[in-house]
């Protein structure tokens, strides 16, 4: 059986206290750690802090980005091997967002999820189609591609570990979320492309995530289908009451 993971993004919202308090009031309540993987994934700015702070307990602590060199002269940038020295656990690739506002593409994808593993790190990587590549009906071929050029050239082993978050832009901060089948069959669509590109073992071990409007109202739906092993969370994951009720829901 996959384990789920509720994982938090806080894009850049929180100030340091703000996220510290909240850190410090989750961190209790989390789940067991056998049960379900409870992650905030926070500003860049606060991952040393909030990583000691969590120490002992159950919540985790991911990066939203990072950049694919172990160094170099990319100003602004953080590297795998600074995450990988503070024992951040996870790191989100590829967010919708940074795809259209930073420019990254399935290629920069690849390469990140590649340095994620090189260094210790599991990728959380994104993919998800546009409003209007739903409505022309070509969601499942998009989806399929950006599995398919994100997974190139990792082992068996590192696609079984990768998190895949499935999360269509259009229901991004929209409110809108996509109805429970139709996320569940665009994760099974992934799911047996994984299966065509490694094997049965491999698509049965990788865990999907749904994104996009979660809520604590509609997280059980989602997480009774068959192919959703857990959430990728936006604004729900601002808030320690609904947060918290996320995590119970894993
Ligand atoms: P949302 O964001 O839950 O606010 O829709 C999800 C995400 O961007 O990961």
């Amino acid at each position: 059986m996959r384990k789920p993971i509720i994982a938090g993004n806080w894009k850049m919202y929180k100030t340091f206290s703000e996220a510290k308090e909240f850190v410090e009031e989750v961190k209790g309540l989390a789940p067991d750690a056998s049960k379900v993987d409870s992650v905030i994934c926070a500003p860049a700015l606060f991952l040393q802090q909030l990583q000691a702070s969590v120490e002992g307990s159950t919540l985790q602590i991911g990066a939203q980005t990072m950049h694919e060199e172990k160094e170099g002269a990319f100003t602004g940038e953080i590297s795998p091997a600074q995450l990988a020295d503070l024992g951040i656990p996870y790191v989100i690739i590829g967010h919708s967002e940074r795809r259209q506002y930073f420019n990254e593409t399935d290629a920069s994808v690849n390469k990140k999820v590649h340095a994620a593993f090189e260094f210790g790190l599991t990728p959380i990587m994104c993919v998800g189609e546009t409003l209007e590549q739903r409505e022309s009906g070509s969601t499942g071929s998009i989806v399929e591609n950006q599995v398919a050029e994100g997974l190139k050239g990792l082992t068996e082993e590192q696609a079984s570990k990768t998190v895949i978050a499935y999360e269509p832009i259009w229901a991004i901060g929209t409110g809108k979320t996509a109805t429970a089948e139709d996320a569940n069959e665009v994760c099974g669509i992934i799911r047996k492309k994984v299966a065509a590109l490694y094997n049965d073992e491999t698509a049965q071990q990788i865990r999907i995530q749904y994104g996009g409007s979660v809520k604590p109202a509609n997280i059980e739906e989602l997480l009774g289908m068959e192919h959703i092993d857990g959430a990728l969370v936006g604004g729900a994951s601002l808030e320690t009451e609904s947060f918290v009720k996320l995590l119970e829901a894993g």
